[in-house]
């Protein structure tokens, strides 16, 4: 397997693949495995993973202890929320700026250099990997489905649209993904919030099985981290090992035998071992080119992202996979004499319906039998617990539509948490050892409702290190949201006390839009052209050879995390495109 490979630019591909995160990685497994001929274009280097994410070093063998670099700066929740842009005046001492998730010397590679990549418009915490992999190199592992309470939302509140799809749909390919990739958990049988098929499930400790046991009684559910995580390994992939349990997904950000799932060794590896895929990292996309005869896309423009080189290739069809807000401004920056207005665009709904999670109240508190306890190994797993959606199921909340749910952990750590205790010396260290493994918090995550008026377009001035134009944000939280995170805060509070934990915080700050880094719904999936961009595999209404298979095509933002869902429904897609091609459809 050789990467970086020459792409021969006389021939015509039968797919373009633009990005290799989740959604581009998963298109490549699926259509090479039909026998297509794929390129993949990532826009970003291919790293050596292994080598950035180190996950058993230890703080003392590192320059900085783990923290980037003395020029490195990464930016606060007050530097997104008062100084704009962001990366505007004020920083010039940083030699790198990076969003907020990149505190560490081991993710300052896979994530984008913010002056390099700049934003405008409204305020937003926009997280991007540019390398082989995006995001899945850093996510955080949590894997769920999404249920007709999500797909079919509209009739149960009446609010937006419902997807052209329902669960029945999709169930097949989640079962696709969950045995190609490998997750772990337990079956709960709740209907809405299927079940995968799970490998071995980590285990609950202590204050998490007090809270479950609390929550029992008020009819809600804790269930273990659903974590996108081979824990019994996977026979047919010899790019990744089992989960040994060492926890370093949580503390690096990735795992570095990938049991955690990320789409190089868990996608992309693999398609290239079958000979159809050609892998070009360095190559940012900045167009999609159409055929001014029939208005069908033609290929793609892409720029060498270090020597600066402009290149086309041709392909029967291009599929966009750049992650939900580039996609759209590659739909939006593909303007010809066809498709004026970006293509695909035809019903002014690229970049709008934009949708996402909205975080930040949440709770810590104190289990007090456990304060003097023995260290127990809480750790050693990629993940702590889930505290399942309860509102707006059977009963109507009276304030506000859809749900939440948290996400939460417990137990002894290797750096003990509670350091931020008053004190010094000998006592504090022995307060730290006395009630590190009693601490439990968790965090909302909530359904950020999809409004038309909440969108992205081309800023007129700002361009890329590329020269190409910028993203700017016409974006915010609305009623539901704050009076959800509201209702966030007290039924933490209530669960907390149901448990028998002594609170020690309680925070109902709102975090800057974006900080969930689930952004969707940019190019939605419908049944009517007028009102949507695709169609129920992802295909273009308006461009019948253009398909877009990341979150994008998402209609609501559910309150659960997208990344299974944004891989189960690419698979259903390239399914349906590798058979139209078959039948001459395309
Ligand atoms: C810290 C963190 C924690 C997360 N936790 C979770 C979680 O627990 N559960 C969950 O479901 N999700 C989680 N996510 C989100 C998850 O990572 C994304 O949903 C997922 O990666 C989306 O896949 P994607 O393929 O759409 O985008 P990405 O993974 O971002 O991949 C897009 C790729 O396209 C490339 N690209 C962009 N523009 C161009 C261009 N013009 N030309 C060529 N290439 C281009 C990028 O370089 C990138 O490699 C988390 C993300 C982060 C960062
Ligand atoms: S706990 Fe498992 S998934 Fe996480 S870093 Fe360790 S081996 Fe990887």
């Amino acid at each position: 397997m050789t990467l970086d490979q020459e792409v021969d630019l006389s021939k015509t591909y039968d797919a373009v693949i633009v990005g290799s995160g989740a959604a581009g990685g998963m298109a490549a497994h699926v259509l090479t495995s039909k026998g297509m001929k794929v390129l993949l274009l990532e826009a970003g280097k291919k790293l050596n993973i292994e080598q950035e994410l180190r996950s058993m070093e230890w703080p003392y063998d590192n320059a900085n202890r783990g923290f980037l670099p003395p020029d490195s700066h990464s930016l606060s929740f007050n530097e997104y929320t008062i100084r704009r842009p962001a990366y505007g005046p004020g920083f010039e001492k940083a030699k790198h700026l990076y969003s907020y998730i990149s505190s560490t010397d081991y993710t300052k590679n896979i994530v984008v250099d913010e002056r390099e990549n700049p934003y405008t418009g409204t305020n937003y915490a926009w997280v991007r990997a540019r390398c082989l992999g995006g995001k899945t190199n850093i996510w955080g592992r949590l894997a769920l489905r999404l249920s007709d309470y999500d797909f079919k939302a509209k009739d149960r509140d009446g609010y937006g649209e419902n997807w052209p799809i329902s669960y029945s749909d999709i169930a097949p390919y989640y079962d696709k993904v969950d045995l190609y990739l490998g997750i772990t958990g337990v079956k709960e049988n709740l209907d809405y919030l299927p079940d995968s098929i799970f490998q071995r499930p980590t285990k609950l400790n202590c204050a998490e099985v007090t809270l479950k046991q609390g929550l029992q009684k008020m009819g809600r559910v804790l269930t273990q981290y659903r974590a996108g995580v081979t824990s019994d390994g996977l026979k047919h992939n010899k790019y990744r090992s089992r989960c040994y349990g060492r926890g370093a997904c949580e503390r690096k950000g990735g795992c570095d035998i990938h049991a955690a799932f990320d789409s190089p060794t868990g996608l992309i590896y693999p398609a290239m071992d079958t000979g159809n895929l050609t892998l070009r990292p360095n190559s940012t996309v900045r167009e999609v080119t159409v055929d001014p005869g029939t208005g069908k896309a033609s290929g793609v423009h892409f720029i060498d992202s270090q020597t600066m080189r402009d290149y086309h290739v041709k392909a029967k069809v291009v599929i966009l996979a750049a992650s939900t807000l580039e996609s759209a401004r590659l739909l939006l920056l593909s303007k010809s004499r066809q498709h004026p207005n970006g293509l695909a665009n035809s019903s002014n709904h690229v970049g709008h319906n934009f949708c996402e999670h909205v975080m930040g109240p949440g709770i810590a508190g104190r289990a007090k039998d456990l304060v003097g306890k023995s260290p127990t190994l809480d750790d050693g797993r990629p993940g702590g617990f889930y505290l399942t959606r309860f509102r707006n199921l059977k009963e109507k909340h009276p304030k506000f539509i859809r749900g939440y749910g948290f996400e939460g952990g417990s137990g002894s750590t290797m750096f003990p948490r509670g350091t931020d205790v008053h004190g010094f010396g000998a006592s504090f260290k022995e307060e730290v050892r006395k009630n590190q493994g009693s601490f439990i918090g968790m965090g909302g995550f909530g359904e950020v409702l999809s409004r038309y008026e909440n969108y992205v377009d081309l800023d007129p001035v700002v361009k890329d290190k590329w020269g190409i134009s910028a993203l700017r944000f016409h974006y915010k939280f609305g009623d539901n949201e704050r009076r959800m995170a509201e209702d966030m805060k007290e039924t933490a509070k209530e669960m907390f006390e149901a448990a028998g934990f002594e609170i020690l915080h309680v925070n109902d700050r709102v975090l800057t839009e974006g900080w969930s880094i689930h952004e969707l719904g940019t190019a939605r999936m419908g049944t009517d052209p007028k009102t949507s961009v695709l169609n129920q595999f992802e295909q273009s209404h308006d461009v019948k050879n253009l398909f877009v298979v990341d979150g994008s095509a998402f209609v609501n933002a559910s309150c659960q995390n997208p990344t299974w869902t944004i891989m189960a429904l690419c698979w259903r897609s390239c399914e349906y495109l590798a058979d139209e091609m078959q039948k001459g459809n395309l």
